[in-house]
């Protein structure tokens, strides 16, 4: 017996040897995926090797925090200051937690302040195992790595998940499943927005402003994100220059227009279209030159802005077309959006024999947007509310003219 058992021992030593080189090396490839993790036991043994047969190198006591380097079959090997060694893993609680990314787009770092070796975009959840001043280190299941991140950027708080929104094409059934023999809910109407909750076999799950949860194809919906985008919208405010269009008591009709159309342009551009102003100051203008800056640029729309004149008593908007085919669509869609959001007297859209329409190869419309004559509506349209309201009907006209375009 003690032949065989001084055998065995020499054959563990030269195991002993031999799996320590080995964890020697592992360990120098293994070190970014350390961890921090707290002593859970009252007391615990730090042993040479992964095994309660082998020699204790000294002890642990409950909640100090050990670095961890490597884990299998049930122990951890691990440092705490000087001393290293291996720990039964049950008795170690790795102090991780899991963090969302705030920022747009998070650099990720192979030290603290180190060099970039990627990024983590909002929302990305990651593992935090520990940390070095203002600094955490995480590990980022999407890179497959470990890395550091600037601590003010991640959140334990899990971020509500950003909703895609959907705009209906046309008046359509909202049904409660993915197909068109299941049961209609309701009826909801074209432009009408919608939460995307998901897609399935073209159809998309969605969610209306009251909470109704239902189906509608996919056919029928778009990104709001991509009507405006990339149409080139040439707004053209009315007169300029020595040309002061009509006027009222205090207010000239081109300085009205000058303002309403740079109050339009931000919201056009917010959505990605390509706002070209005929005149952007108080500059004179030919009618001829401001029907070339449309044709030219081929505009997908042409906005005319003006201020009306007529009786004291005057009140309302009204918006013209030229071609019954190519400018009625966009000028009655406008109409209807301005009439509704300035609450102004609706005066409908009509034929206008007007040049910036009539030479105009693109879409058109001249807009009239409130009456100078009318003392009281004069007030009422050089108020910022005012311009604001106009502006806001002005672009909902030219996202629904969009919407099916
Ligand atoms: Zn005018």
């Amino acid at each position: 017996m003690l032949k065989v058992a001084s055998f065995s021992k020499l054959l563990l030593c030269f195991l002993v040897l031999f799996s320590f080189t080995l964890s020697f090396h592992a360990g120098r490839t293994e070190a970014a995926y350390t961890f921090q993790a707290s002593v859970s036991a009252d007391v615990l043994n730090v042993r040479s090797q992964p095994g309660t047969t082998y020699s204790i190198v000294g002890k642990l006591t409950k909640s100090q925090v050990v670095t961890v380097y490597e884990q299998k079959n049930g122990w951890s090997r691990i440092a705490y200051g000087s001393l290293k060694g291996w720990v039964s893993s049950q008795y170690i609680t790795a102090t991780t937690w899991t963090g969302y990314i705030t920022a747009t787009n998070l650099n990720f770092r192979s030290a603290p302040g180190g060099s970039v070796i990627g990024t983590l975009p909002n929302g990305t959840s990651v593992k935090v195992y520990g940390n070095d001043g203002t600094w955490l280190k995480v590990y980022a299941s999407t890179l497959n790595k470990t890395g550091w991140v600037a601590s003010s950027y991640v959140s334990k708080q899990k971020p509500a998940a950003v909703v895609s929104k959907v705009v209906l094409k046309a008046n359509t059934n909202i049904r409660k499943g993915p197909g068109t023999s299941y049961p209609i809910l309701y009826t909801a109407n074209m432009g009408m927005f919608l939460d995307q909750l998901e897609e399935s076999n073209g159809w998309v799950k969605v969610k209306d402003a009251n909470g109704v949860i239902g189906w509608v194809s996919g056919t029928l919906v778009r990104d709001p994100n991509t009507v405006l985008k990339g149409k080139v919208i040439v707004l053209d405010p009315g007169h300029g220059g020595y040309d002061p269009g009509t006027r009222g008591v205090t207010y000239l009709e081109k300085t009205l227009t000058l303002r309403t159309a740079l109050e339009l342009k931000p919201l056009l551009e917010n959505a990605g279209a390509k706002v070209i102003l005929t005149r952007g100051s108080d500059i004179y203008l030919s009618l001829t030159q401001r029907v070339n800056i449309s044709n030219n640029n081929k505009a997908h729309a042409f906005l005319s802005l003006h201020y009306n004149a007529y009786s004291s008593t005057s009140s309302g908007v009204m918006t013209f077309y030229y071609n019954s085919s190519k400018d009625a669509p966009l000028a009655n869609t406008i109409q209807s959006f301005l009439a509704s959001s300035t609450q102004l007297r609706n005066m409908g859209s009509k034929y206008g024999n007007y040049h910036v329409l009539r030479d105009n190869s693109q879409p058109a419309a001249l807009v009239e947007l409130g009456f100078l004559s009318n003392p009281t509506e004069e007030k009422l349209v050089a108020t910022s509310t005012y311009q604001k309201k106009a502006a806001k009907g002005l672009y909902d006209g030219l996202f629904r003219y969009f919407l099916t375009r």
